[in-house]
């Protein structure tokens, strides 16, 4: 061999390992493994902070590499596997990491890498989404909420590395619904939280599905209306809220025969068409459940997510809210849920009560005595025909060890239970009201219900 010759297999090697931060803002950008499915979130400048800010994932990767980098082109593939595993809908653990890079070699980025002191290529951060956003990393830096990953070399170890963090045991080869790390203890209320996303996405699949199925008819407009403006006054997501305004002002511009059309798939020139409104935002449905996740594939999600929504509008009403609240939300499900079943048994509940609302307190608890009498149906159901979850076996709630003060007895025979209303309504609100909007509070609310200027405003009780 040659020296002239080793010296480049030298050479190259090196540059394998890792590149040296220089300028190529010259070499154009291109996908460097244009085979692959692409699971990392390419961030720039323009939109680091939007996306980590209003991510679900509790904690967050950012790769800082240059197009043109060779030991980048050559890592990718390992950082591609690691990503499969929390990004996407196919995710096996979805919302918990984001992984995401950023191509330092773009103008665009220069300040932003800079602010994270990238001195190599590949450069990988680990921490809450939040503190990257307006944050940045210095190399003498001490107790940063930011840290640099030295050890991820190969899609093993940066697993490794993050099992470690995490005290969890993710596998490179976990594939949805075939895990066993579901994030869900039945004793702990604070999971509820997660559920805020959940919310957002059953909110939006249930109107996309309004248009999707063309259910929105003269004699359904009604109803429609009356449960946006529910939304927009008591949506515990201010995204929704804003999206269900925004459609609410749309809406009422519409006449019949432009309903007709709104119905339809196409766009009739320079009409309005509801069908481009995202009732939560461009980001939502994400499709993946966090909260409402199932074990299974056809377990849980939309409909779970549907009662998480429910049950958090009861417990933001006021008192005068409550009997529209009751029709808004028993009109929605009899004209609009998908399930016939579900309407059919859901009417028939609703058409039972007969003295009018006057209370949240009595609504709210209303509605958990309805689901209940679902749950306990449907724990019979489910066991017949082993149709349940698994890992999410119907039971009469809120289970003892989530609210062990809502109970006064329980016959151990008929296994009929009695419960304390006023301790079940004082968690009811504390659950699916505070506890539900804590991350979302953690992302800047400013005051009470108020978020980025979206407040939740008195429900207009006339149409
Ligand atoms: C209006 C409606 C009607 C439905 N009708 C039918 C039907 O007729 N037949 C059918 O097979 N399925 C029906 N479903 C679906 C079914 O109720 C469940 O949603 C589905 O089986 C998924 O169950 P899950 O385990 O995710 O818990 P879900 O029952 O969906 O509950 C979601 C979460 O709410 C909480 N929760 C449970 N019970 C209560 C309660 N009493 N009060 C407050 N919070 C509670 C728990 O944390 C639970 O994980 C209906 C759903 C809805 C929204």
């Amino acid at each position: 061999m040659s020296l002239r010759y080793l010296y480049w297999v030298l050479t190259l090697a090196l540059v394998y390992v890792s590149c040296a931060v220089t300028s190529a803002t010259s070499i154009e950008s291109r996908s460097l493994t244009a085979d692959l499915v692409e699971y990392g979130v390419d961030l720039n400048a323009t939109n680091f902070d939007a996306v980590l800010k209003y991510t679900p994932a509790t904690f967050a990767v950012v790769e800082f590499y240059a197009h043109w980098c060779p030991a980048c082109r050559n890592y990718k593939p390992h950082y591609e596997k690691v990503a499969r595993l929390f990004n996407g809908p196919d995710a096996a653990h979805p919302g918990i990491i984001i992984m995401t890079r950023v191509d330092c070699a773009l103008k665009i980025n220069t300040k932003l890498c800079d602010k994270f002191s990238v001195s190599h290529y590949p450069m990988l951060f680990w921490g809450p989404p939040s503190k990257f956003v307006g944050g940045g990393w210095e190399p003498n830096q001490k107790n940063s909420d930011i840290r640099p990953i030295h050890d991820g070399r190969t899609a093993d170890r940066l697993l490794n590395w993050i099992n470690k963090q995490m005290s969890s045991s993710y596998g490179l080869d976990d594939q949805k619904f075939e895990n066993e790390h579901l994030l869900y203890n039945v004793s702990d209320p604070t999971q509820i939280a997660r559920a805020i996303y959940d919310v957002e996405e059953a909110t939006s699949i249930a109107f996309d599905s309004i248009l999707g199925y063309k259910m929105i008819k003269p004699q359904t407009r009604g109803s429609l209306i009356k449960f946006l403006q529910l939304l927009v006054a008591r949506h515990p997501s201010w995204r929704c809220r804003k999206g269900a305004s925004d459609i609410l002002v749309s809406f009422g511009d519409l006449n019949t025969i432009d309903l007709q059309s709104a119905n339809k798939q196409e766009d009739d020139d320079g009409k309005l068409s509801l069908r481009n409104f995202q009732i939560c935002g461009k980001d939502v449905p994400r499709r993946y459940w966090m909260f409402c996740r199932g074990s299974k594939y056809d377990t849980r999600g939309f409909s779970c997510g549907l009662w998480v929504l429910l049950h958090s509008l009861s417990v933001r009403i006021e008192d005068g809210e409550s009997q529209f609240t009751f029709n808004a939300i028993c009109d929605y499900i009899h004209n609009f849920f998908i399930c016939e079943e579900c309407r059919q048994h859901f009417y028939h509940i609703c058409t039972s009560v007969s003295t009018p609302f006057n209370k949240a307190r009595d609504f709210a608890l209303w509605l958990w005595s309805a689901h209940n009498k679902f749950n306990e149906r449907l724990m019979e159901e489910e066991a017949m025909l082993g149709t349940g979850d698994p890992k999410f076996p119907k039971m009469i709630w809120p289970p003892s060890q989530l609210c062990p003060s809502c109970y006064l007895s329980r016959d151990q025979k008929s296994n009929k239970v009695e419960c304390n209303q006023d301790e079940v309504f004082k968690f009811l609100r504390s659950y699916y009201g505070d506890t539900l909007a804590t991350l979302y509070k953690d992302k800047g609310t400013n005051g009470n219900n108020v978020i980025d200027g979206v407040a939740e405003a008195p429900l207009v009780t006339k149409i």
